[in-house]
């Protein structure tokens, strides 16, 4: 029996480990992982460019500095980094690779998690026991992408490739290319594939904020040749989590100014032969949906040379050699990208029931984002939408280990936030993009009050994840009898 089972190695397991390891040195734990690597996100995703958005120091875990120059960085490097930490820690050695956890049932009787996994090559079923389930397994399938079917998908005769399962051999050098799609994947592929396509066509329905931000982040910089490492990361990494916040918090008051701030800051970047109102100003407020950061502003840059172009318009159908539009234009293409976006699923799709009955997590309310009324011995990683999503992730670990001490001191075995029928439903998260309304049922649900919502504020999460009283009133222990 194990204390506890962390489900997932990527970016949030290994800090969620790190965090057990040093937090609470006696209790066992291993991790299972469905892949053969570690990384999740970062290993799964090979396309060309592929990049963080936000900065590695808020991306980066508060344990381990990130000591690379570029502050918005490439996959590999940040793969480099969460191996790195895993190494270091020894945490690496707790990861089962090849370990696909399908279903989770919770005895009260026992107080324990029996988990059963389906270990790879062959699926041999294999269970696990445990007193305490951590389920670091990101927000999207890794079996599917979002995929929609487009009428005379058959007949295009070149070739159609998903970001998500991107063949390493796809040859794109002097071909033209189309990226359907204008999220943060499709302008990270685009300004890359020119650097060698004839032509690379971003094709969107409907436009989307895009603001340039530096690769490198000078004040970082010279903190990091001035002051401790340790220092230094610590000081970027909040002047960062402020600024975050500052900007947020200012789109969301100020919606007008700050759609005009962002438009002119492309518009100035494209020149004023550019049609900016059609191609770069979207019909939404600035974080109804996600802002996608181009690092200096390659996208642009791309644009200006002559070897991006932007379309907005509808897809009437595929034809042999390219796309036709609702416009009547038809697009040639010798390789259609379709950057069409992820498929979410909800705590890896596993299977939960709660002695016999099962528990549906899309019926249920989070605590604190971050576990779900109810459902006992049981903990989510689930980062930020604003912000870096480790912030969040981090500050999950750390409420993890202060619960598990706390019910170590006081001899309790069960935690489960008891809900409250009283307490208002409202959506996880509130954007409105495509992605997460196909999913909204899917999600747990958010409540009108404390300790039920769910912030997307690093500074709201500090003090009611961080130092908020662990026996709340609404987080109920016990000790079944026969378990100390
Ligand atoms: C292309 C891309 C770029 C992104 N860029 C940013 C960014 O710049 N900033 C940001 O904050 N966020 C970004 N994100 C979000 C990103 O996913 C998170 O930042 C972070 O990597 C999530 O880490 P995670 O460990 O929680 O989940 P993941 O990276 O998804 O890892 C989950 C792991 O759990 C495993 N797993 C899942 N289900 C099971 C199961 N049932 N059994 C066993 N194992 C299971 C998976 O195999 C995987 O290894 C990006 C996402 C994508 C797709």
């Amino acid at each position: 029996m194990l204390d506890v089972l962390i489900v997932g190695a990527g970016l949030s397991g290994i800090g969620a480990a790190r965090h057990l390891q040093k937090d609470c040195p006696t209790r066992t734990f291993a991790i299972l992982e469905a892949r053969d690597a570690m990384g999740g996100t970062w290993d799964l995703f090979r396309y060309p460019g592929i990049r963080s958005d936000s900065d590695m120091h808020t991306l980066g875990y508060a344990f381990r500095p990130w000591a690379e120059r570029k502050a918005i960085a490439d996959g590999p490097s940040i793969l480099r980094y969460i191996r790195a930490a895993a190494d270091e820690t020894g945490v690496a050695q707790q990861i089962r690779y090849g370990h696909t956890v399908r279903s989770a049932r919770w005895s009260s009787a026992e107080a324990c998690w029996t988990v059963d996994v389906e270990q790879k090559p062959a699926g041999k079923p294999v269970q696990f026991k445990a007193r305490f389930l951590y389920l670091c397994c990101g927000y999207y399938s890794y079996a599917e992408g979002h995929q929609p079917a487009f009428a005379g998908q058959a007949e295009f005769r070149g070739a159609l490739v998903y970001p998500q399962f991107w063949a390493p051999d796809l040859d794109y050098q002097d071909k033209q290319v189309v990226v359907i799609g204008s999220g943060a994947t499709a302008v990270t592929l685009v300004p890359e594939m020119a650097k060698t396509a004839a032509h690379v066509t971003m094709l969107q329905r409907s436009p989307t904020y895009v603001v340039t931000r530096p690769s490198e982040d000078a004040i970082a910089l010279w903190l990091d040749r001035h002051l401790p490492v340790r220092l230094a990361y610590a000081l970027t990494r909040w002047k960062n989590i402020l600024m975050g916040m500052f900007f947020y918090r200012l789109a969301r008051r100020r919606p007008a100014g700050f759609r005009r701030y962002l438009v002119d800051m492309a518009a100035r970047q494209l020149g004023p032969q550019f049609d900016v109102a059609t191609h770069f100003t979207p019909n939404y407020n600035p974080w109804d949906q996600r802002i996608c950061a181009v690092p200096d502003g390659d996208l642009f840059r791309q644009i200006r040379n002559g070897k991006v172009s932007v379309v907005t318009d509808t897809i009437e159908r595929f034809t042999p050699h390219g796309i036709l539009l609702g416009s009547g234009l038809e697009l040639p293409a010798d390789i259609i990208v379709a950057a069409t976006g992820l498929k979410l699923n909800v705590l890896g799709d596993i299977a939960i029931r709660v002695d016999d009955k099962p528990y549906t997590p899309g019926q249920a309310m989070t605590y604190k984002g971050m576990m779900l009324a109810d459902l006992p011995n049981v903990a989510m990683a689930f980062g930020y939408t604003n912000a870096s999503w480790t912030l969040k992730a981090d500050l999950t670990a750390g409420y993890v280990c202060r619960l598990l001490n706390y019910m170590e001191r006081n001899g309790y075995s069960v935690a489960v936030p008891k809900g409250d029928p009283g307490v208002a439903a409202q959506p996880f998260l509130s954007f409105t993009s495509g992605y997460v309304q196909r999913a909204i049922a899917l999600l747990p649900k958010q409540g009108d009050r404390k300790p039920w919502q769910v912030h997307q504020n690093y500074l709201a999460d500090l003090l009611t994840i961080r130092w908020g009283r662990i026996a709340d009133g609404v987080m109920q222990f016990s000790n079944p009898k026969g378990h100390p």
